[in-house]
């Protein structure tokens, strides 16, 4: 496993230290963040596998931090930091998204292994998959081309290759537009426009268009979902043996 980012947003100076010398030890690249305004601005840069978010924080609140997060990293981890008998906050952050939490006051120990845990479910490879079969064609996603059976053949860009085997790989559900520029682009989205994923998705569709199907009779290969993002559509279909 490569060597995970963290960003400790945390103002108590004793209990930020405390923690990021713990996961320092443990192997961890950490970025220490004093107030919620420096903890977004870090914990929303590109490149970072986890934040540890505590809630009660000076110039922009744990929970805003949380909901700001989400908004423009949707897939980034965040572990709450958090007081004893504050339940409340606790299940809100939950609610918002939040993957776990760690009460005050903590061990070391049990902090790595809260981090770990988190680590392991997130920092899981997109399944890899290599031969889709769309209506009469094939698309193989390791040579990053199309094959129809009348002999037909058009190339993938690399970019359009991800995008699909993401989709394929998740095809049970609906994927945002900032899903797909975090795990596909690998970028945090604050700032970016989603229009790059609309503009792929199309010239993907374009490329898996049957060229011996009339337009009306096309499958849907990628299903738009209103508002959120993309779908893998049934006519896409993993399959595991070659052609
Ligand atoms: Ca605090």
């Amino acid at each position: 496993m490569p060597k995970a980012r963290i960003v400790v947003v945390e103002d108590e100076p004793a209990i930020r230290r405390g923690v990021s010398d713990a996961l320092r030890l443990s192997g961890y690249e950490v970025t220490e963040a004093g107030d919620g305004a420096i903890g977004l601005r870090e914990g929303a840069a590109a490149g970072v596998d986890l934040v540890l978010l505590d809630l009660l924080l000076p110039k922009r609140d744990g929970l805003d931090v949380l909901a700001e997060l989400r908004r423009t990293c949707p897939t980034r981890p965040v572990i709450i930091l958090t007081a004893r008998g504050s339940e409340d906050d606790r299940v809100r952050g939950l609610k918002m998204g939040a993957d776990d939490y760690v009460v005050k006051p903590f061990s070391a120990k049990e902090l790595i292994a809260r981090v770990e845990a988190v680590l392991r479910r997130t920092m899981r490879p997109v399944p890899e998959v290599r031969l889709v079969r769309v209506g009469k064609g094939t698309i193989d996603l390791h040579r990053r081309e199309v094959r129809w059976t009348c002999g037909t053949r058009s190339d993938l860009s690399e970019t359009e290759a991800a995008l699909l085997r993401y989709l394929v790989a998740n095809k049970e559900r609906a994927v945002s537009r900032e899903e797909l520029l975090s795990r596909v682009w690998g970028i945090g989205t604050a700032g970016l426009e989603t229009r790059a994923v609309d503009m792929h998705v199309a010239r993907l569709r374009a490329k898996l268009k049957d060229p011996a199907v009339a337009d009306d009779d096309q499958v849907e290969v990628i299903v738009t979902v209103r508002a959120h993002g993309y779908m893998a559509g049934p006519a896409l279909v993993a399959r595991e043996d070659d052609p």
